[in-house]
Parts: C-alpha cells; structure tokens; sequence
C-alpha cells in the first residue's frame, strides 16, 4: 500500500496551503483532488482576506490592530464563536500574510467590507494565488497531487486512529496509508440539496454559487467516525446578487456598503444595510415575492471601484442589469414599486442620516461601524434588483486549535486534522467578509504544522 506521512483531501486554498507548508517541512505528502483542477470555491471567490496591521493598511493610513480584528470577529459572529480560534487566528494572521506573499500570492486592494471597524479587506486575484501555490508544490518532490481522485471514506486502525484513505481513481477503489495524520480540505456543502434541504430548508429562494466538488463529501466522512458539526443554525446565504448570477457570471454588487439602500417590492427599506450581507440575506429572502433593490445615486456611483467583484458597479451597468434614471419617479416605475412610498421612503433615511441616525433601524454607518451615510439626492438614481446566494456553509465539524477534529465530548479523534469551509464554530452566528479564506490559510498550515508536530514563529 502507498503510505505518506500526510494525506491531503482537497485543493482549495486550505489544501494547498497545507501542502506547500508540509512539503516545505520535508513530509511526503499526498493531495487528492475530486476535480480535474484545483481550486474549488477558493478560485469562484472575490478574493477578499482579513488580515489585519498590514503594510497595505499603513499606507492608506489606517490604524489597526489585531484586538480590534478579533472584536469584529466576535461581535459579529454573535459571540458564539469558539474563542480558542478566534485567538489562534489573531495570533497567525499576519504571520499568514506575509507567508502568502512570500509565496507569490500578490495582494492587489485593500476595501472596507462587511463587518470590520476598518478597511480589512484584502484582495487577492484567488487563481492566481492558487496557482503560486501550485507552481510552490511542483518544485517539492515530497508532494504529490492526483486529479480526478475523490475520496470516499477515511479507515481507522486498530487502535481507533485514522490512519488510511479509500478513494477512487479511473474506476477502482484504491486504499493510501498516512502515518502522521489525514487533513480535510474538502471545502463545504454549497452544491449539495440534500445537505442544504437538510440543514438549511430555509435558504430553499436562494441561488446555488460554489465550486462544483462541493457536495460535503469530506463532512460526511468525518461525521461517520462521530465528528461533531457545529453551526448549522446559523447557515445563511449572502445578499447582493442579480438573480441571474451563477457561478460562471457572478454579477454581485454591494453599493448598500458604499451608501446605497435597500427597499422591497412595497418600496420600503426592512433592515440596517450596514448589517452583515449574511443578515441582509436572511432578511432579503423573507421580503414579499422574496424580491429587494438595492436604490443608490450618483455619489455612490462615484465611488464604484474598476474590477472589483463586489464594487464594481460600471460593470453591472455594461451588463445591463441597473435601471438609470434621473427622478424618483422613474425609478419608481422601473422597479414596479408606489412612487410616494418610495419617495417617502428617501425622505426619512435622507433625513434621519443627516442627523446623526436613521430613526427607522439606526444606520450609523456604511459598513459595521465604519464610513458615513450619504444621502440619495443626485441624480442620476440607480436601482438593482438583488438577491441572495448560498455561497459558502460555515457549517461543519469541530476542530480545536491544532485543527484537530472533536468528537461529541470535544475529544480529538486521532489521525483526523480539518481545515477551511469544512469546519464549522470559526464564524459563529455571522461572518466578516474575508475571514473565511483567511481561516483557511491559517489553519491550514497550522493544522499540518500541528499534525508533524512542529510549531510555527509568529
Ligand atoms: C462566489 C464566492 C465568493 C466568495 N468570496 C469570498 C471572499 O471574498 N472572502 C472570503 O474569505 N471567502 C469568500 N468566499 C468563501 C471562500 O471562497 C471559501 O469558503 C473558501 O475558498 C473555501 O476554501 P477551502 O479550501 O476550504 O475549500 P475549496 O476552495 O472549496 O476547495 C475544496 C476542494 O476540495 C475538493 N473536494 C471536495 N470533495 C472532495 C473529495 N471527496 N475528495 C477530494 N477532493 C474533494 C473540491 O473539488 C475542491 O477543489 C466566497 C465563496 C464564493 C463561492
């Protein structure tokens, strides 16, 4: 039998960034990959990381620090957040940046997003960092990758360790030994029905956005072998998407976060759009005929951003997908809503923000707790009918800061390591924009590192 001291399951960013850091450690290592490319959800993502004291930051002027990071975190999730891995990725964050970049993953912007105190968000073109990390591996002879080679289930020894792999590859079933421990990469559940029906029946509305092999296939296995999952009450998909979107043509703009706001087909706003899209999106899809806008004007288009996946509104326009109009009125009309409805509708936000808050769900902000809401009053007015996706399930097995997956009394089980979308207790009740490739970065090396038993250097 093949026998590695690691054997990878999935090449998205939390497996390869596993792979480079165990090749590195000069472990022989196995990656298998279900598709016949790498990348998974990773490359369909907008490539925003949550890093946080960066030289990018610094530049721009802005103050950071990790406590603030973590408080976002934290708030955010509701603070049902494991704590322990909330200190853990404070800790490794930066440490990640800089590996990242030393590893030719380029860091192009930096955008405020949802749900940081500050600009966090860091983005990354995710094909082209996932093949930096690819190019990394082909120069490391311990790594193996095998395409096409989805796994099926994970095999305890004797001594109740995990310790083998059955996957299949052209046809046949094939048993691979790890002798140092077995890492899930495999992404989440977001193309699985039955997981989703299962889990989520309320995200039924929502469109389907993620990478093709992501039907839980890796969750399945390790809740075979008794892993707890954690999260599944708080699976929520992400507003802001045409309801054209797939995953080919993404069409996702975010221009509530710019100052944009949001109304539904009765023509009235129904939440503070400064939330997290995770609670826009629940809302969203709770609104009549499940159909909202997004409504914004010409200072909020001025602030689009060229060849952004979530501001890049000038792009939506070229497609066609923005209604353009110079009155009230006429917007009212494009978007089938009562014109004094909205009008009145305009009135109370412009109002309430000029002075200080909104009166009807307290917007202060752009985004959580950061930026100032301008008013909607220069033409021309912009509207986009927008959606919610189920993009990414923070929903998954239990895994304690060594990546290690915890059974139902929080116990590791040997030989079975997690890392990125397949686990579950990192965001909690909501998610901060970028945190989860940030999640799979760190706790991808982390996990390998824990498994050779050799400690990282912050
Ligand atoms: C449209 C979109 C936008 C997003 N934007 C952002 C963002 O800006 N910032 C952010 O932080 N997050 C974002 N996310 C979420 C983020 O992209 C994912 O959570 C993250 O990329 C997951 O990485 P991963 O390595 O865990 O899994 P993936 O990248 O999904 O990789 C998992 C891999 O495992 C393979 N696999 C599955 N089952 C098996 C099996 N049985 N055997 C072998 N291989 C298997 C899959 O084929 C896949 O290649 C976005 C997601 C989407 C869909």
């Amino acid at each position: 039998m093949e026998t590695y001291d690691l054997i990878i399951l999935g090449g998205g960013l939390a497996g390869m960034c596993a792979a480079v850091e165990a090749g590195e450690e000069g472990a022989s290592v196995l990656l298998l990959e279900k598709q016949d490319e790498l990348g998974g959800s990773t490359v369909l993502s907008s490539g925003y990381m949550a890093f946080a004291g960066t030289d990018m930051q610094e530049n721009a002027g802005i103050t950071d620090t990790v406590e603030s990071l973590m408080n976002d975190l934290i708030e955010v999730g509701g603070g049902v957040n494991n704590p322990e891995l909330i200190k853990t990725y404070g800790q490794y964050q930066f440490e990640t940046y800089r590996w990242l970049k030393d590893h030719g993953v380029e860091f192009r912007t930096l955008q405020a997003v949802s749900g940081h105190s500050v600009p966090r968000g860091h983005t990354i073109d995710p094909h082209q960092g996932i093949q930096a990390l690819y190019k990394r591996v082909k120069e490391l002879p311990n790594v193996t990758i095998r395409f096409n080679a989805p796994a099926k289930r994970l095999l305890k020894n004797s001594e109740d360790i995990i310790d083998r792999v059955l996957y299949e590859t052209e046809g046949e079933s094939v048993i691979v030994a790890a002798t140092k421990g077995v890492l899930l990469s495999s992404g989440g559940f977001a193309n699985s029905e039955e997981l989703l029906q299962k889990f989520a029946p309320h995200l039924e509305g929502a469109l389907r956005i993620g990478g093709e092999g992501n039907v839980g296939e890796g969750l399945k296995m390790a809740w075979e072998h008794g892993a707890t999952i954690l999260d599944r009450q708080y699976l929520s998909g992400t507003y802001g998407f045409h309801p054209s979107a797939n995953s080919a043509v993404k069409s996702q703009g975010l221009a509530f976060y710019k100052g944009g706001i949001i109304v539904n087909q009765n023509g009235k706003r129904f939440i503070d759009e400064s939330l997290s899209y995770k609670l826009l999106g629940n809302a969203a899809l709770q609104q009549p005929e499940g159909i909202t806008y997004q409504i914004w004007d010409q200072t909020v288009m001025d602030q689009a951003v060229h060849d952004d996946p979530l501001y890049d509104f000038q792009l939506l326009k070229r497609r066609r997908l923005l209604y353009q109009v110079d009155t009230l009125e006429e917007l009212a009309d494009c978007i089938d809503v009562p014109v004094e409805v909205l009008s009145e509708t305009i009135t109370t936000y412009n109002n309430g923000i000029q002075n200080g808050a909104e009166p009807e769900f307290g917007r202060k902000s752009l985004t959580h707790n950061y930026g100032t809401p301008t008013p909607i009053e220069k033409a021309p007015f912009y509207a986009f009918e927008s959606t919610v996706a189920m993009l990414a399930t923070y929903a998954g097995v239990a895994v304690n800061s060594k990546g290690q997956v915890l059974n139902a009394f929080n116990e590791p089980i040997s030989g079975l390591y997690a890392a990125g979308e397949v686990t579950g207790g990192f965001h909690g009740a909501g998610y901060v924009t970028g945190s989860s490739l940030g999640k799979c970065a760190v706790f991808g090396r982390l996990a390998v590192r824990n498994a050779l038993k050799k400690e990282i250097k912050v």
